[in-house]
């Protein structure tokens, strides 16, 4: 046996082995997954944009007006004018002097971070950041001082106790993509300013998703001046690729000078900008469509609740089922998909040990019929793996809310230095 095959045999006992599923078609509501028919419950396409007839029509259109690909980096020659119209546009819409594309949220994340910390630098993150702002941290070579997740208070603990010379930035998730839940923005924006750190935001399931006229969380907690950049994805609500950071003229020209990522990585392709541009567009023009988000969001918790599980408090249209167990998560997995309900399980390193869960995501495109229907698919297949529905808030083995936040440090000590094996456990990836 190769390493290699002994290291898959060795994710196959774990539970922990992944492969990857065909959807033939657009990624609508309703797809053909391995060539039978599902209600799509697990796509980050909230708004149903991805396959909107003007998008389409729009990246075919640039495809034929601009060609493919950018066929550069942004700084030699791949910044074309749709770059600059969209980056002119989504700083309008985010409120902002100035915008800059990344060719993904993973590489706006990366090259962001990189850029406003390395050695001899403190980055503050939260337990539960997604996968690339943990890369973007690891790869800045700064100190990690991991916070609990939303824990406000913990971050100021840091805070008070971080050497004071050289830079600060605080990074976290707005939306947690596995959980649905929304940072305490207020709040760390106050200990930004007050310990004197620099802010970002990652905004990938917010935008389009809440806010008003779905412009995030960051503009519903209205705290749009104290964050110093926002990171925005065009792949999610936007229903396209690529991704962006909204930010001042100063900042943006900086990250235009140092994101590593921006720097030596082609410019988005011109069709998938204009799609984006387009989706914004519609979100502009229609932003029922994210009421209608949010109206699916609520249907599902509701029909959920009534067959008998526990959701978290949040209200948003990420819901997770944490059953604990991998194999458990994937055999629910399975019998969902037999009954027609494509909700993927999620399984460390995308979610901490013990709680491998059912990541549901609803879509503006869902129809009440289907969402009910799904919750009752879902129960089944649940009780079928002998589950305690009460207990898919949080896990059987994860403790509330409450109580972590009481908990002493646990495996954060006082200015633990970054642990990359607990990051690896903790690693998200949507
Ligand atoms: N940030 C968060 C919070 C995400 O969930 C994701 C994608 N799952 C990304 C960034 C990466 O975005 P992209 O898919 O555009 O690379």
């Amino acid at each position: 046996m190769t390493e290699i095959e002994q290291r898959m045999a060795e994710l196959e006992r774990l539970g922990l082995q992944r492969r990857l599923r065909m959807v033939s078609g657009p990624q609508g509501p309703r797809v053909l997954l391995d060539g039978k028919p599902v209600l799509l419950l697990c796509s980050n396409n909230y708004l149903g944009l991805a396959d909107h007839p003007r998008v389409r029509e729009a990246a075919a259109d640039a495809a034929m007006r601009w060609g493919v690909g950018a066929g550069a980096s942004r700084l030699v020659s791949g910044t074309m004018t749709i770059h600059r119209r969209l980056e002119e546009r989504l700083a309008t819409f985010e409120r902002s002097e100035a915008c800059v594309l990344f060719g993904s949220g993973y590489l706006a994340n990366l090259g962001v971070i990189g850029a406003l910390a390395g050695p001899g630098d403190v980055i503050f993150s939260d337990e539960l950041n997604h996968a690339s702002i943990i890369d973007g941290c690891r790869a800045s070579r700064a100190r990690v001082l991991v916070y609990r997740h939303a824990d406000a208070e913990h971050l100021q603990w840091h805070l008070t106790r971080a050497p004071r010379d050289g830079r600060r930035l605080i990074v976290t998730d707005s939306v947690f993509s596995m959980d649905g839940d929304v940072a305490p923005l207020a709040d760390i924006a106050e200990l930004a300013e007050a310990y004197q750190a620099c802010l970002v935001v990652d905004e990938a399931h917010a935008t389009g998703a809440l806010g008003p006229g779905g412009r995030g969380a960051v503009a519903q907690a209205g705290i749009e001046d104290q964050v110093d950049v926002l990171i925005g994805t065009l792949s999610k609500a936007l229903g396209s690729y690529g991704a962006y950071a909204c930010a001042s003229e100063t900042m943006t020209r900086y990250l235009i000078n140092c994101a590593r990522s921006l720097i030596f990585s082609t410019a988005p392709p011109p069709p998938a900008v204009a799609g984006a541009l387009a989706a914004l567009g519609l979100l502009e023009e229609r932003p029922h469509r994210v009421e209608r988000l949010n109206w699916a969001a609520r249907t599902l918790r509701e029909a959920l609740a009534r067959e008998g599980f526990a959701l978290g408090a949040s209200e948003l249209h990420i819901i997770p089922l944490v059953v604990g167990d991998e194999r458990t998560a994937v055999r629910m997995c399975h019998e969902a998909v037999e009954h027609g309900v494509f909700a993927q399980a999620i399984r460390p390193p995308t979610v901490p040990q013990g709680t491998s869960r059912l990541r549901l995501t609803v879509m503006a495109s869902h129809t009440e019929r289907e969402l009910r229907r799904a919750a009752q698919v879902l129960a089944r297949a649940a009780r079928n793996q002998k589950l305690d529905l009460s207990l898919t808030a949080r896990g059987p083995n994860a403790a509330g809310q409450g109580e972590r936040a009481a908990e002493p440090a646990r495996e954060l000590q006082p200015n633990q230095p970054f642990d990359l094996e607990r990051e690896e456990s903790m690693a998200h990836a949507a």
